[in-house]
């Protein structure tokens, strides 16, 4: 099988592909060797509009059509992303960087998120209120409208199915502003929608200037509602241009997820869980294990042990065989990790292991591990999205928690012990959406996803990430 990429880009508007005309284009670069690969058109205002009203023509008709209908159509798509999965995973490793492995797997992992949310739709229940014979009220739930969605670069397919799959399954239309960088796997991805069946205009994919395509669509009364998953301070921004059209959000926004790590865990099987977990993706991860808060009787133990695996992870281009890490996915993140290493190793922290980006071509850092980073090290306070563990000793489980908090982010939390005490302490006391305990799974589909504090709000995924799509309305007969 070839890893040819496409030399140009198309956008999805009205049940067309448009090519890139005279449009301005976005530079496509290969992660792990620097060069442009391919030419993405930006969509000019014309295209943004042209995306609009077609959501707006295509909702009405896709709300009224049945919910099995609509099911079978996601069902049917995740069949055909299954079946191409390794087409769209080499895509997405010539753009994204990740281990071609680890690309296969989220596009099969996204997959299943369509067939959660086609069986959600279906059991999508209102309720019937107690009222005297020959009077009723209703409650039900309905699609909130049209939607415009922003998704990262880190799980180019993955992060706009969480908003497709929900969408399209409640009856909603959608403009999709995938990240410019790694826009050909999303792209394959609404092919296999459309493929399957759903009817043009239900969905749209649109690239440009974020700032420029996410305003205009915002301020269009034709959307109802915003999706984002990205950084803190562009989802604030995101939110005050929604605000002006009292329009529902989901913001799912950066982490920086404490690990605590009790001197009673199974010592082998966290390393090799929590390991693995830290490099993949490159850490380029919003649920990335991070800040490891270790019990003192066994950090010196979980240091050196973490350090000498974290030496074995290969690092090379993801097309490699037996490659654990790919390269960073654009050249802002070797600077900003190196920035951040930099200014921790001036406060005082010891580097275990790393700390530099790699002296070759593409945009390849070295797996780093950094330990007893004093608090007041960047690091310690702004998530890094990159391949970096930082470390620190705790004697009581009160102080592991406040560590835990000390932070205004809430996305994901960690922890490894086999005591039921703490294991149920850990859970009813972390500030995060998800917390995950001697494991690190927290996206299962059928659960819900998200943030608190200014990790954002809003879940995605399970029956509240379906919600997040509808609105609810009281329906009163007398
Ligand atoms: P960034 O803040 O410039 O962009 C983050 C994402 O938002 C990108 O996908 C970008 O295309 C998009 N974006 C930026 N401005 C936008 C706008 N005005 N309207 C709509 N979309 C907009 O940062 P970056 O350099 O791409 O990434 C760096 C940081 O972003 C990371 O350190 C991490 O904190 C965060 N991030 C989080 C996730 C996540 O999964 N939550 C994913 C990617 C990046």
């Amino acid at each position: 099988m070839s890893n040819a990429y496409p030399r140009k880009l198309q956008l999805h508007i009205d049940g067309e592909w448009i090519d890139g005309g005279n449009r301005a284009v976005h530079e496509v670069v290969n992660p792990a060797t620097g060069q442009p690969i391919s030419d993405l058109p930006k969509a000019t205002t014309a295209d943004l509009d042209r995306a609009l009203d077609a959501a707006n023509r295509a909702f009405p008709l896709w709300r009224d059509t049945p919910v099995g209908e609509r099911a079978a159509i996601l069902h049917k798509a995740a069949d055909l992303m299954r079946e191409r999965a390794p087409e769209i995973g080499r895509l997405m490793t010539a753009e994204q960087g990740k281990p071609l492995a680890q690309a296969i797997g989220e596009v099969t992992a996204s997959a299943s998120h369509f067939d959660i949310m086609a069986e959600e739709a279906k059991r999508c229940y209102g309720r019937v209120l107690v009222r005297p014979a020959g009077q009723n009220s209703f409650v039900k739930y309905q699609p909130v409208g049209p939607v415009a969605a922003f998704s990262p670069w880190n799980f180019p397919v993955f992060t706009p199915v969480r908003k497709l799959a929900p969408a399209i399954a409640a009856g909603c239309s959608i403009i999709l502003k995938p990240a410019e960088e790694t826009p050909a796997s999303p792209v394959e991805m609404i092919r296999c929608l459309l493929d399957a069946g759903l009817p043009s205009g239900v969905v749209q994919v649109v690239f440009g200037d974020p700032a420029e395509v996410s305003s205009h669509l915002i301020a269009s009364p034709v959307i109802r509602k915003i999706s984002f998953t990205g950084s803190v301070p562009v989802g604030k921004h995101l939110m005050k241009l929604a605000a002006e059209g009292m329009k529902r959000t989901t913001m799912e926004l950066g982490g920086h997820a404490p690990v605590l790590v009790f001197d009673d865990c199974d010592l082998e099987k966290t390393l090799d869980l929590v390991v693995t977990g830290k490099f993949r993706n490159a850490g380029q991860v919003c649920v990335s294990p991070t800040r490891f808060y270790v019990q003192s009787g066994i950090y010196d133990r979980f240091e050196k042990a973490f350090t000498e695996r974290a030496a074995k992870v290969a690092v090379g281009d993801g097309f490699a065989d037996g490659i654990d890490m790919g390269p960073l996915a654009n050249p802002r993140r070797p600077s900003a990790v190196g920035d951040m290493i930099n200014d921790a190793r001036g406060k005082g922290a010891e580097v275990m292991l790393g700390g530099n980006r790699q002296d070759k071509d593409g945009f390849f850092f070295d797996p780093t591990v950094l330990s007893h980073v004093p608090l007041d090290a960047d690091i310690m306070n702004d998530e890094p999205f990159g391949p970096v563990a930082v470390m620190r000793p705790f004697d009581t489980l009160d102080e592991a928690i406040d560590q835990a908090n000390r932070l205004p982010l809430g996305l994901a939390a960690y922890a490894f012990t086999e005591s039921l005490r703490t294991a149920n302490m850990v859970g009813d006391k972390i500030e995060a959406g998800m917390v995950a305990i001697n494991n690190l799974t927290v996206s299962p589909g059928d659960a819900p996803f998200g943030g608190v504090k200014e990790s954002g709000h809003g879940s995605e995924d399970g029956p509240d990430g379906l919600k997040a799509y509808m609105v609810t309305k009281a329906i009163h007969q007398a």
